[in-house]
């Protein structure tokens, strides 16, 4: 059977559709979504997912205030700028992008953002919500994984889905949402890491197998079954002097020995990173509509 290629960018485009409606109706009511992004330092990646998010929100008329900070701004300074969107009443989502520089706090940064306004879903209080199943504001990336296994069918619900990677920004959330007991979610999870003893031996049991460790080739096809359902959300650049920027994008999965034996597969690009963007302005409006 020919492997299904699980298309995010197809998929974002019809939630941008469905959110572009819901921002109609705001701003009938006088309300216009407002993201703040504050970029700290010249990270070329962390720049590159800044331009995109200013794009999608200009796309979905989504107000949006890019602040970029010089690499060796104070911490305090970072923290004043937290403050003053969180009192801000034309901004509903703040968003720090990550990582931060060495010598700040990231964990004192993201407790700093309004928990209302936390569209991220990284301060402690939202991770919180999750893990105990009151969900408010999802990370961007589980989220928007979840959204694709459901608009292909691929329901989580009695599977057992492999995590590879248990990161705060994917691994985990994603975990703690697939437990969730609500239908649509209600898997048996498994986390692996790199303490994890013979990786292949968990990723050959996955029926949905979700890799987001940042390693390319992390999994290749004798880590995995027969009609696995493979989500990858690695972002890797690797060399290539074929390209004009010198680099080509690859996931953490040997996409073209792991394809042959799957029946769907994330490509990368164009698999989970549209969905993480537009889970992002998902959230935005969803503080937009509960914050008036
Ligand atoms: P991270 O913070 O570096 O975490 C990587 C995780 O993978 C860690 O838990 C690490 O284990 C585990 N790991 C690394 N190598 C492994 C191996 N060989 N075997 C088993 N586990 C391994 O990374 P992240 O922020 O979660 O991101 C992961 C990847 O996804 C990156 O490529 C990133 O660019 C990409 N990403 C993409 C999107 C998107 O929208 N497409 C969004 C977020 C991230 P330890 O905990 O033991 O170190």
């Amino acid at each position: 059977m020919a492997v299904t290629l699980i298309d995010g960018k197809a998929v974002a485009n019809k939630i941008k559709v469905e959110l572009h409606n819901r921002i109609t109706l705001l701003k009938q009511r006088g309300i216009v979504p407002g993201l703040a992004v504050i970029l700290v330092g010249e990270d070329p990646a962390s720049q590159v997912y800044v331009n995109m998010k200013q794009k999608t929100c200009d796309e979905l008329g989504i107000h949006s205030e890019t602040t970029r900070l010089p690499a060796d701004i104070s911490q305090a300074e970072l923290l004043r700028q937290i403050d003053r969107f969180n009192s801000a009443k034309d901004i509903h989502g703040i968003l720090v992008q990550l990582p931060l520089p060495k010598h700040i706090d990231t964990e004192t940064v993201i407790a700093r953002i309004s928990v209302d306004k936390d569209v991220d879903g990284f301060n402690p209080y939202n991770v919180g919500k999750l893990m105990v199943g009151k969900p408010r504001y999802v990370p961007c990336t589980p989220a928007g994984i979840l959204e694709l296994l459901h608009h292909y069918g691929f329901y989580p619900d009695g599977k057992h889905v492999v995590i590879v990677g248990r990161s705060n920004i994917v691994g985990k959330p994603l975990a703690n949402l697939l437990l969730q007991k609500t239908k649509g979610c209600n898997a048996t999870v498994t986390i692996c890491h790199t303490g994890t003893t013979d990786l292949g031996y968990f990723t050959s049991q996955a029926e949905i197998l979700v890799v987001a460790a940042g390693r390319p080739g992390a999994v290749t096809a004798e880590m995995v079954k027969e009609g696995v359902v493979v989500i990858d959300v690695g972002v890797n650049r690797v060399a290539d002097s074929s390209t004009t920027k010198g680099y080509r994008l690859v996931g953490d999965v040997d996409f073209n020995s792991v394809s042959q034996k799957a029946k769907a597969i994330t490509p990368v690009p164009g698999g989970v990173g549209p969905m993480t963007i537009v889970m992002l302005m998902k959230n935005t409006v969803i503080a937009a509509e509960t914050l008036n």
